[in-house]
């Protein structure tokens, strides 16, 4: 166990929990939404700390990031524990039903020397969601910075707009998940505030200059219209801007969303029509064979990168036929 960061003690040995927006108070003995954040006599402690329940090894692409390191491989990291709890979370038995923590810890150290033997580029925080392990999270980016290597994070947006700031110096880029609107993140994800704090962590992302991709997982019925499509849209290009990477992304049943069909392949290519047609200039089909998983030029529509699945099988870094470039972040890892 280690003494969380971002805490504040409460009269009577409570504790109030800020990592994230839910800002759980918590009375002696009792654990945060999250599961992984302990009151242990008036203190806050992480259960988590050092604590992995996944460690792979992850082409960047799978993220997914595209205009970031592109090529690259990436050591993937996540403990139990989430803040929120979609109906839909395809890793729901490290996310929600998980019995215990890891009881195997591996040090920073470790991770690092794992890095270094699989010529990785850097470290994802992934899979489950980052900000409920941000002190474990936190020790690997300062050495994995110091040793040359990238940190990305792959998240839900309830992330403290504070908890950014204090990690800017060290994250490279980040990939956020917009589920739906307002009323699918308290119905269908448990947000208990709703869609506002996403936004204002992605607002926070892009003050501090990190590189910010956005996925949207369409699940036919909840949130697949296209007035929602277009406004999520809308919201994005306003406050991120034109150059923001979306990826679309198909549904397929799992945990406790059983009632919706798998996307159809048409769905997710009208929300990348959508965005293209907004204005959007470098948006993705997801979770399924499509012409949309590469890089097209925003001006003539020509391809720049072509990809199938996450691999990369040409890469130019600018249009072959009009030189618009491709927007890329990082080191190129294109062999
Ligand atoms: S990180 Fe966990 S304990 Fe802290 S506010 Fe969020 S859900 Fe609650």
């Amino acid at each position: 166990m280690k003494e969380a960061d971002f805490y504040r003690k409460l009269t009577g040995k409570k504790v109030r929990c800020v990592l994230c927006p839910r800002e759980c108070e918590i009375p002696e003995g009792g654990k945060g939404f999250c599961r992984v954040r302990k009151n242990v006599d008036g203190k806050l402690y992480s259960l988590v700390y050092g604590r992995p329940c996944s460690i792979a090894v992850d082409p960047i692409e799978k993220k997914p990031l595209f205009h970031f390191a592109p090529g690259s491989e990436c050591v993937s990291i996540a403990t139990v524990g989430c803040n929120l709890a979609c109906r839909f979370c395809q890793n729901w038995q490290i996310s929600q039903e998980f019995r215990e923590v890891s009881s195997e810890e591996v040090p920073v150290e470790r991770l690092i020397s794992l890095a270094k033997e699989q010529g990785a580029g850097g470290f994802a925080y992934t899979y489950t969601e980052p900000t409920v392990f941000f002190e474990y999270a936190f020790e690997v980016m300062k050495a994995a910075k110091k040793e040359g290597f990238y940190n990305v994070w792959v998240s839900n947006g309830y992330t403290s707009p504070e908890v950014i700031r204090k990690m800017s110096k060290y994250l490279d880029a980040v990939n956020v998940d917009i589920k739906g609107n307002d009323q699918f993140y308290r119905k269908v994800s448990m947000a208990s505030k709703g869609i506002e704090p996403v936004f204002e962590a992605l607002k926070e992302y892009k003050k501090n200059r990190i590189w910010i991709e956005v996925t949207n997982l369409i699940i036919p019925m909840y949130n697949d219209s296209k007035e929602e499509i277009g406004k999520l849209v809308k919201w994005i290009r306003s406050n991120l801007g034109k150059n923001t990477p979306v990826h679309f992304s198909a549904f397929y049943p799992d945990y406790k969303l059983t009632d919706a069909p798998p996307t159809p392949g048409n769905s997710v290519e009208t929300a990348v029509k959508i965005a293209k047609r907004m204005g959007m200039k470098w948006v993705y089909a997801g979770n399924l064979r499509s012409e949309n998983e590469s890089t097209t030029c925003p001006k003539c529509g020509t391809i720049i990168i072509r990809r199938t699945g996450f691999t990369v099988i040409s890469y130019n870094d600018k249009c072959p036929k009009c030189g618009t470039k491709a927007e890329i972040k990082g080191k190129k890892w294109i062999k």
